[in-house]
Order: C-alpha cells, then structure tokens, then sequence
C-alpha cells in the first residue's frame, strides 16, 4: 500500500529502494501508540522530541543514495533506525551515529530483535563523522544543517556521494553532493523541513 499508493505515484523508481520498503516493517520503528498509522504518509514523533520521516522523504533520501549492495554507508541521525534497516538492506554495511543516547540503544535492540547484523550503532555528535571507519563510499544525514559538515566530507570517498537536508531552521532543500576531485558537485532536490542537526558542525545548542 505504501510504496504503490505514495512512493511510485511521486517518482521513486529504483527496484531495490521499493523492494525495501516493502520489506523493511516500518510498524516496528513507531511508538507503540501510533502502530496503526505507521505507513501513512507523514512524518511521527518517536519520543525525545524527534521524528521517523514521511515514508516518502525516506524513499527519495535512500533513492538519491544509489546503491547497488557493496557500499560502506555513514548514516547521522540514527532516530528510531528506520532508515538504517533500510540502508542495511541495501549496503553492504551501515555505520549510524545519534546524539541522543536513548535513541540510539532503542534502535540497537530493534536490529537485534530483526537480526540485522551490518549495521553498527555509535553515540555521539555525527557532525564530527567517525574517523576511525572512514573513508565512507555514502553519507547520507537525516537531520537539518546549516552547511555541510567540514569532517564529513573528509571521510567521503573520491566518487561518492552525500544526501543531506541543508538551509534554515525550519525549510530546506535536499542536496545530493558528488565528491570530484576534492570538490563537491551538488544537485539540488526537494524542499524539506527536518529537524536540526545540533553540534559542533552544525547548530549549537538546543
Ligand atoms: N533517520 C531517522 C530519523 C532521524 S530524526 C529515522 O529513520 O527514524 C534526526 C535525528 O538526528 C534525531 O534522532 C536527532 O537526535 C539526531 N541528531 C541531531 N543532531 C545530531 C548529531 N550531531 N549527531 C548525531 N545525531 C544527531
């Protein structure tokens, strides 16, 4: 229902992104409470004042990403891991960072509970990246920034590319960036609102 009723009718094409999000059982990643509306088409508070976001803006994000199964993907903004079990379905293995503790372990138990083994959970403030698995073939950053982190696109292969929701507090544009030669080559998608990516390279604060 989902991926007939929103995700072909907008545009999402790549057989493997639709195979996924037909797999991948999103009612598992929403509160209890909201189990029944898990595939509408919206975006949902997952506690600590976060989202999971519209199955759509996942499709597209994932879309963007084009993967063909062998990449090492680096995921910022873990939230309730919806989008990693997605990425793990798709790479070859998936590294996730999210500043909110809680979260993070939540989502760690839900890949456990679903035996998904390559996704890596981390704590911490993604904007720094995670050096010590890098370089990453995909980046993709599932929280609103300013700019693009400076140490994220370090850790980005030669020829690889980063998804990332960039502009202002509450409107952005989703950029998709090719690295070329030290430089990035950037394609610009569709407006979105995320919420903000808080760190050292990205806002301050709350
Ligand atoms: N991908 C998630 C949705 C993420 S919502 C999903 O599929 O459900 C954005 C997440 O980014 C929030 O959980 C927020 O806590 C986290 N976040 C914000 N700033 C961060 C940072 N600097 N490092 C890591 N995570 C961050």
């Amino acid at each position: 229902m989902m991926v007939d009723a929103q995700l072909i009718p907008r545009g999402i094409s790549d057989s493997r992104v639709l195979e996924a999000m037909r797999n991948v059982p999103r009612h598992l990643f929403v509160p209890e409470s909201m189990k029944d509306s898990a595939y509408a088409d919206m975006a949902m508070a997952i506690g600590e004042n976060q989202t999971i976001s519209q199955p759509y803006m996942v499709a597209i994000m994932t879309e963007l990403l084009g993967l063909a199964g062998d990449e090492k993907v680096l995921e910022i903004g873990t939230g309730s891991g919806y989008q990693a079990a997605l990425l793990a379905a798709l790479a070859k293995e998936v590294h996730t960072i999210e500043r909110i503790a809680a979260l993070s372990e939540r989502a760690a138990d839900k890949f456990r509970e679903l035996g998904i083994e390559n996704i890596s959970t981390h704590i911490g403030d993604g904007t720094l990246g995670l050096a010590e698995y890098a370089p990453f073939d995909r980046i993709i950053i599932t929280a609103a920034t300013p700019e693009i982190p400076a140490p994220l696109l370090g850790q980005l292969k030669d020829g690889g590319f980063i998804v990332v929701p960039v502009g202002e507090r509450f409107s952005q544009t989703l950029i998709k960036g090719t690295k070329t030669d030290k430089m990035l080559l950037k394609e610009y998608h569709t407006a979105c609102v995320f919420v903000p990516l808080i760190g050292e390279f990205g806002w301050k604060g709350q």
